[in-house]
């Protein structure tokens, strides 16, 4: 006897990267996080923080913050939600949209694997579209398979391709439910779907502090889309889904583009020398637009290099799924990191 629904029994849940303690020496390249500190400003307000903002509620729609992304996007205040990571408002749109076999969850694989966790929990039905192997986007097939949601990430994990504007333009014209597209690397990108939330009302723009800001503690994403598409989806959030220090942090930081952009910068100068690194040392490296590559190594071990390298106090991440298993997600970290990492690489290899 189970006392969970039919099913929670048959889903597999998400498996989060692993992660130790802050302050432990180690070096943690295996979920993506920013190696650079967050924005000055952002820990000045958990500094000078009033108590006040603790004894009472926080702003359910967390307006402070929604006020900084308009005025460092250009988009208006109503055309956004926050949530508590973007993880919470992929969960919201999930739950708000699919269910079933006729409200259905579509996306290109390989990608997130926590949009069919999210799926195989409402449960809706999953249609999962191979990507081919030069990773253009299968906009045919997604279209054939009719979702409530079509998720895209663009800049996507773990391949760290992106999507061009117009085969995702392509996508929403033909598409009838939502399209959903995830940018959570897309600060390390070289552009941005945003403008077509605009021309479409069907397309949901999703992004997060997590990556660009370097604020993975604290929890803080949001969407941008027209606010009839997120009238329904303010119903299905929690009330207070963003606590008060998140918001203000998180505003703080939103408004320091500038810093955020000269720290994107030096991991896209990193990135480009440690795909090289890697490339030297017989990897194959797809470019990436992300804060991360995925290498195939040389010889077939993906696993043991990845224990390897754990045992050397370096995390990456590894994948144990068809397809992934003989690849790791590097993160790329400080240049002295990736280093420490290309030199465990060349012990382990010889
Ligand atoms: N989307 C993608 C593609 C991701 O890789 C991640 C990070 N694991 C997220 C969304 C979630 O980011 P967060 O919940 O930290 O905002």
């Amino acid at each position: 006897m189970s006392y969970f629904r039919h099913a929670i029994d048959a889903m597999t849940g998400y498996v989060p990267g692993e992660q130790p303690k802050p302050g432990t020496k180690i070096i943690k390249l295996n979920t993506n996080e920013n190696p650079y500190p967050p924005s000055p400003d952002a820990l000045n307000i958990l500094r000078t923080l009033d108590s006040e903002w603790l004894r009472r509620y926080p702003d359910p729609f967390a307006r402070e913050f929604c006020a900084a992304v308009s005025e460092a996007l250009g988009v208006p205040t109503d055309w956004i939600i926050v949530g508590n990571g973007s993880d919470d408002v992929l969960n919201v749109l999930v739950r708000a949209c699919a269910e079933g076999r006729d409200r259905k969850v579509v996306y290109p694989m390989p990608t997130y694997v926590l949009y069919r966790t999210l799926a195989a929990m409402q449960p809706a039905e999953v249609v999962e579209v191979p990507y081919p192997q030069d990773f253009t986007l299968p906009i045919d097939e997604l279209v054939a398979a009719n979702g409530a949601i079509t998720f895209i990430a663009s800049p996507n994990s773990p391949s760290g391709h992106s999507v061009p504007l117009d085969d995702l333009r392509t996508l929403a014209r033909q598409v009838a439910g939502i399209v959903a597209i995830d940018e959570a690397y897309v600060d390390f990108a070289e552009s941005s779907a945003l403008p077509l939330v605009q021309e479409f009302e069907n397309v949901i723009v999703l992004r997060t502090l997590s990556k660009g800001y370097s604020l993975a503690g604290l929890r803080m994403g949001f969407a941008v889309a027209n606010p009839q598409l997120l009238t329904g989806l303010f119903k299905v959030k929690d009330s207070y889904n963003i606590d008060a220090i998140a918001t203000l942090v998180g505003a703080a930081a939103m408004r320091d583009q500038a810093y955020k952009n000269a720290c994107a910068e030096k991991v896209k100068i990193s990135r480009a020398k440690l795909t090289v690194d890697l490339k030297n040392l017989g990897f194959t490296v797809l470019d990436s637009q992300g804060n991360f590559v995925l290498a195939t190594p040389p010889e077939g071990n993906a696993e043991q290099l990845y224990l390897g390298l754990k045992e050397r106090g370096i995390l990456v991440r590894y994948f144990k799924q068809p397809g992934l298993d003989n690849k790791l997600r590097i993160s790329v970290g400080t240049d002295e990191q990736n280093q420490t990492l290309i030199e465990a690489l060349v012990s382990l290899l010889k």
